[in-house]
């Protein structure tokens, strides 16, 4: 028996197969396209090269699902970070449509991949996802920003609910109101990243894990990818590891595009039936209108509760003691029940709060920087690049970028997101 290489979590403990062990990399490889990182990005951009007929090869650090895709909140949502009344502002309402429109396709795209490949196991529950209003502010902005999206982009997926259905659906007094987003739904993360990994092998594939890039470079002619094992020559190769920095000038070129931070996940243990059936009755997933947001489910007969994570490269139990103090101030009713699962990983914010991929060199694409939102995204992101690098048919509007979006000081990059991480939770906490 293998022994599991997953960091623990609900989704490893739950996942509808064992894991996967592809082989890793043991001697040279040519190709047409390499894709680098098999999370969500780098495997539906591996499905769309291989259905242009191309020669692709997937190469992965760690096992599949050691990156966010793995272990992330399975909340299937047709959103950015940046709202799009914003986008709006600062570009325009045609701009503002365009993201509208890819916000919800990327969601059309992952239900037309779970159909395609059968992924009946991944378990998507179109149940919708209600987003919280902790203040009246709060549930003001939430129902005016509702309003202008059915008004003026057209939405027809949004209800706004008053105190009392919040409280009824929810079991909690804790919340002002809330607008529900019905396209919206749950997934087990893991089990639909299985079924990618599985479905590029029933296409033929060539896919390779516990192989890490160690060197990518454009040659002039062709990219040349080192790894410990052996090398791999593609016509073209895409750089899809997120929050993960590979080494060589293209590498460090994306990752001053992004910023690294940690984004935590508890689980309770099994509710007694009673309890479980009081609490968010509807099984949506649930988001609070604070400026650093909480989340919550169900599965597995458990509420899971998350949020940000420790402010460095490694886990920290106070990260965790913080979001069970969170979830007990807002589910009074699970005094006495356990914290059965803490686990962690890491997501790329961007600078503006929207994806990013382009071209970092002639031959070397990328795509990433899901702020935290990258479920539904990240897959359409992937298929979009793909389609981006190969002179076919595609739209990102404004994720597509001339050139890698670069921070000033981005030396300082941890520090700074420490300081606004620390602000945002003091306006929270002050109720502004
Ligand atoms: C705790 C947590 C909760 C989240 N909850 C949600 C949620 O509920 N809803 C939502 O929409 N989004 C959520 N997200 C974000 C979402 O998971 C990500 O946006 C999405 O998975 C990004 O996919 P990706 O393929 O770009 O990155 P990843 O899944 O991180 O994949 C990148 C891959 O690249 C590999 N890699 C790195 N370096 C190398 C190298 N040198 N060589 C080869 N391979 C390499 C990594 O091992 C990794 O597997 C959450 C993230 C976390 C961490």
């Amino acid at each position: 028996m293998q022994l599991p290489s997953l960091p623990a979590s609900l989704w490893r403990d739950t996942a509808s197969s064992p894991e996967l062990h592809p082989p890793a990399l043991t001697g040279d490889e040519t190709c047409d396209i390499a894709v680098v990182g098999g999370g969500y990005t780098g495997l539906h951009a591996a499905l769309a090269f291989a259905d242009l007929g191309l020669n692709v090869v997937l190469l992965e650090a760690g096992s599949p699902g050691q990156g966010a895709s793995g272990r992330n909140g399975g909340v299937v949502s047709a959103k950015f970070r940046r709202s799009f009344g914003d986008l709006a502002k600062s570009h325009g309402l045609d701009v503002a449509r365009r993201m509208h429109a890819i916000a919800n396709g990327s969601v059309d795209h992952l239900l037309a991949t779970l159909e395609r490949f059968d992924l009946k196991d991944a378990g998507f529950r179109q149940v919708g996802a209600l987003k919280c209003a902790h203040s009246s502010r709060a549930y003001h902005h939430a129902s005016e920003e509702a309003a202008w999206l059915r008004d003026i982009l057209g939405e027809t997926n949004l209800k706004t609910l008053g105190r009392d259905a919040v409280a009824e659906e929810t079991g909690t007094k804790g919340f002002v109101g809330g607008v529900l987003q019905e396209n919206a739904g749950t997934i087990q993360p893991l089990s639909y990243l299985m079924g990618l990994w599985r479905a590029l092998s029933v296409l033929g594939v060539p896919v390779f894990a516990e192989t890490p890039v160690t060197d990518i470079r454009d040659t002039g002619t062709g990219v040349r990818i080192r790894t410990q094992a052996g090398e791999v020559h593609a016509r073209k190769a895409l750089l899809a590891t997120n929050a993960f920095q590979v080494s060589g000038k293209a590498g460090q070129r994306i990752a001053r595009g992004l910023v690294p931070f940690r984004s935590a996940i508890i689980a309770t243990e099994k509710l007694p039936p009673d309890l479980y059936r009081k609490l968010l009755k509807h099984e949506r997933s649930y988001t609070e209108t604070r400026r650093m947001m909480r989340w919550f489910r169900k599965s597995d007969g458990r509420i899971l509760f998350g949020g940000r994570g420790a402010l460095g490269h490694v886990e920290a139990p106070a990260a965790f003691d913080r979001l069970e103090k969170a979830m007990r101030a807002i589910f009074p009713s699970l005094d006495g029940m356990k914290v059965e699962y803490r686990w962690s990983g890491q997501v790329a914010l961007s600078f503006d709060g929207l994806p990013i991929a382009g071209l970092v060199t002639d031959r070397i694409g990328y795509a990433g920087g899901f702020n935290g939102a990258g479920v539904a995204m990240s897959g359409f992101v992937g298929d979009q690049i793909a389609r981006r690098m190969t002179d076919q048919p595609h739209d990102l509007s404004l994720i597509a970028r001339a050139s890698v979006p670069s921070m000033p000081l981005y030396q300082l990059r941890a520090l700074m997101v420490r300081g606004a991480a620390c602000g945002l939770e003091l306006m929270d906490s002050a109720g502004l």
